[in-house]
């Protein structure tokens, strides 16, 4: 039985999803105007890892992650540029050609993390009807208003708008209001846009579409514009789950704000509950701070393959901190990822896979370790204590070492059983290499290590000899 910290609630509670074993699963997905960094990877991978946890226990999860292609502002409130358009100026492209560029980008990495892809990849410049009709039924139902600058979400109008936050609401305002000059016409300086007109700070926007609004009054808005970016993530949800789903996923920072205004739309639209459970991922800081270009510690997928580091070796370093805890990052704790997951697979080598016995024990205390709130460090320490058992042997240790990899992802099938095999070729260097160093040919010796390690393997001198292993990057 699962247990999940539910952010709404502040309680660890008992997953029971409405229809079981069907699951809706939403996360907010990344926005597609630059490289993704491996602080995003880590949402990535923390959802991958309760997708195949739930599966793996029986449940039919229906994933969708979003990628967002317009309408997210520099600023999560109202003001700044849409980053689209911000990248397509800086790169001299239009902004769907940013999008397409940035989810090859951001799929090859999430692919090489070895994610499984989503059910459902929603993109939402293809729901924009949807949102419309969305902003329409909103203002019918008295929850917005216009401007001459975009549409509103009165937040004053919302059920509890703060419930999921528990801040407290002047304190929301006064925040949301800090330097909002955006629009004079906004009744609350913390209500924000659904739909914003191509006029104003966005007068030259690069992507609109044509909208025609009808208020109550008889007052007809036509034109063209955009949507805002919270009520994307509602429309596409309404729009691939209905109203109610079982869990929403994101980022601790969206709280406040995007989950906030997420939950408030969709139930004024729909009256019904939005999500009955919310996971917070947290960040992963680098260095003990925040990432960002001026301190050069902004890192990708491919800069850490640049720097010898597999992505799989990531993954195994975020499977090692609870998502619910700050990780820090730095290369030093990278590369002692590195040497865990390079000697967890190098000892699998040597098992035999001969049977299906699975231990029972581990197994118990593998899975109660994850249905606890995903506890994927103590996971990993079970895992560890089993690997080390003299008494577990090593057929039965394969045998539940790949129905943990099922969740884990870390592509262990590739190693467990799997003996280094040496070709004829790199034998007749290690031979020479041998013999260069009984003649304390040492620069003989060195060259012949390349040589091998060209080839793909690599030499260790140990008191028993030459030790031969598969370069694993
Ligand atoms: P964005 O493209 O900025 O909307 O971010 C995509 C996803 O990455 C969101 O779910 C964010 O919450 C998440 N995210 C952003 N920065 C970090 C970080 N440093 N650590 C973990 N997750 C992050
Ligand atoms: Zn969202």
């Amino acid at each position: 039985m699962f247990q999940f910290y539910n952010t709404l609630t502040r309680h660890k509670e008992e997953f029971k999803p409405a229809n079981p074993p069907a699951v809706s699963f939403y996360q907010c997905g990344p926005t597609v105007y630059w490289t993704q960094h491996i602080g995003n990877m880590r949402a990535m991978v923390l959802a991958d890892f309760l997708v195949r946890s739930l599966r793996y226990s029986g449940f039919k999860v229906k994933f969708a992650r979003n990628y967002t292609d317009v309408g997210h502002l520099t600023s999560d409130e109202d003001s700044g540029e849409d980053k689209m358009e911000k990248a397509a100026k800086r790169e001299g492209k239009s902004p769907l050609e940013i999008a397409e560029h940035y989810i090859e980008v951001f799929e090859n990495d999430v692919a090489a993390l070895n994610c499984l892809e989503p059910d459902v990849k929603p993109r939402a410049t293809e729901y924009v009807k949807q949102m419309q009709e969305m902003v329409q039924a909103l203002i019918d139902k008295g929850f917005c208003y216009a401007t001459d600058l975009a549409v509103y979400f009165d937040i004053s109008k919302a059920k509890d708008y703060t419930r999921l936050s528990g801040q407290d609401l002047e304190k929301n305002i006064s925040e949301a209001g800090k330097g909002d000059a955006s629009d004079p016409g906004k009744r609350n300086s913390a209500d924000f846009s659904v739909w914003f007109f191509k006029a104003g700070a966005h007068k030259n926007a690069l992507q609109t579409w044509s909208h025609k609004f009808i208020f109550s009054d008889g007052k007809i808005i036509e034109g063209e514009g955009f949507p805002g970016w919270h009520l994307e993530c509602s429309a596409m949800n309404y729009a691939i789950f209905g109203p109610t789903i079982d869990i929403h996923m994101g980022g601790v920072e969206h709280i406040p704000v995007h989950h906030t205004n997420e939950i408030a739309q969709i139930e004024a639209f729909s009256g019904e509950k939005f999500v009955h459970l919310w996971l917070h991922n947290e960040h992963l800081m680098v260095d003990g701070g925040k990432m960002s270009k001026s301190l050069g510690n902004v890192y990708s997928v491919d800069s850490l393959k640049e720097q010898g580091f597999e992505p799989l070796v990531y993954r195994y370093f975020l499977l090692g901190a609870h998502y619910r805890s700050k990780q820090n990052f730095t290369l030093e704790a990278l590369q002692g990822a590195k040497s865990a997951f390079d000697k967890l697979r190098e000892t699998v080598r040597d098992w035999e896979v001969s049977g299906e016995k699975i231990s029972e024990e581990y197994k118990k205390r593998f899975f109660s370790a994850i249905e606890d709130d995903l506890n994927t460090p103590q996971a990993l320490a079970v895992m560890w204590e089993m690997i080390g058992d003299a008494t577990c042997p090593s057929s039965e240790k394969a045998a539940t070492l790949l129905e943990f990899d099922k969740v884990l992802g870390l592509k262990l099938d590739e190693f467990i059983g799997k003996k280094t095999e040496v070709p004829d070729e790199v034998m007749i260097l290690v031979k020479a290499r041998e013999a260069a160093r009984v003649n304390k040919n040492w620069s003989e010796s060195d060259r012949l290590r390349d040589e091998i390690a060209k080839l793909g393997f690599i030499v260790e001198d140990t008191p028993q000899g030459q030790k031969i292993k598969n370069v694993l990057v």
